[in-house]
């Protein structure tokens, strides 16, 4: 005869048991898992989606005609919004516009010119060494290539990324204050580097993708996801963003912190793209 052994009767659950279980649930509740690598991928591709139906416009926000004016433009942008470097370089560009004209520029009448950029001293001399450099060194043309550019004066690798991402269609992701902030929100990543965040985000999404991926991540920075308070209540993608209720969640509220386009008002560029869907921006002392 065999004998089994009775399974333990289980526990009478105790009105104290039971409060155990509900906080412990609770508790679970409270503290919702920590995201995989591959959820996190997925959610950044869908914000990267939403962004694009949101932005479809999205573009550089500086005013240039060729590679060698989104150079300048970019290296005058240092320190400043790029509404003030639009303003100033057309000025800039009817006085010198080839490196060659620049390179022979005198420092005094150029540092009047871009004065309204700040830090124009500094600006003055990074121009005169790189238009210089494109003169003697590069047949007069902007080399496309990211090794060539960073040797330029004043140019670092945000510079030569916008360079080659806008005039030459060589895919590149910019990092600058607005990308770093956002993707960090974001918990794409939680480096500060700026050379690290560009490699964290080059992993999550193809090529093909890196500019206009840069250009919505800015254009919603600079419209909605501000440093200081961020319009939560207005933004379209709260539901994905991790960081939603670290601004203003009240929508009427929030609606009223929307800036360019977004708000009604002008955007940056004085010769904004023809789907942009603003105001341009004003001439410089215009408004
Ligand atoms: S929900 Fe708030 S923090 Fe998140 S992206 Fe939108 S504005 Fe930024």
């Amino acid at each position: 005869m065999s004998s089994s052994t009775p399974a333990k009767p289980a526990k009478p659950a105790t009105a104290a048991s039971a409060e155990a279980a509900k906080a412990k649930a609770a508790t679970a509740r409270k503290e919702p898992k920590a995201e995989s690598h591959l959820a996190m991928v997925r959610r950044a591709r869908r914000i990267n989606r939403e962004l694009a139906e949101v932005y479809p416009y999205a573009h550089p926000e500086l005013d240039f005609r060729n590679p060698f004016e989104l150079l300048v433009a970019t290296v005058l942008s240092a320190q400043t919004t790029d509404l003030r470097v639009n303003q100033t370089t057309p000025t800039l560009f009817a006085a010198y516009p080839t490196p060659e004209d620049m390179a022979a520029a005198v420092p005094e009448e150029m540092e009047e010119i871009i004065r309204p950029t700040g830090f124009f001293r500094a600006k003055t001399k990074s121009l005169l060494g790189l238009s210089a450099a494109l003169r003697d060194e590069f047949g007069g043309e902007v080399p496309g290539r990211l090794e060539d550019l960073v040797k330029l004066p004043g140019v670092g690798r945000k510079t030569a990324n916008v360079v080659l991402g806008n005039a030459f269609g060589v895919p590149g992701i910019t990092v600058d204050t607005h990308f770093g902030r956002l993707v960090r929100r974001w918990k794409w990543t939680d480096e500060e580097d700026p050379v690290k965040v560009e490699a964290v985000v080059a992993g999550i999404f193809p090529k093909s993708e890196w500019t206009m991926l840069s250009h919505r991540v800015v254009f919603h920075g600079r419209r909605i996801c501000h440093a200081r308070k961020p319009a939560c209540g207005a933004c379209p993608i709260a539901p994905l963003c991790p960081s939603y209720g670290e601004g203003e969640t009240d929508p009427e509220k929030a609606r009223k912190l929307l800036k360019y386009e977004m708000g009604g008002y002008p955007g940056q560029r004085l010769s904004p793209p023809a789907d942009y869907p603003g105001k341009p921006a004003p001439a410089l002392g215009a408004g």
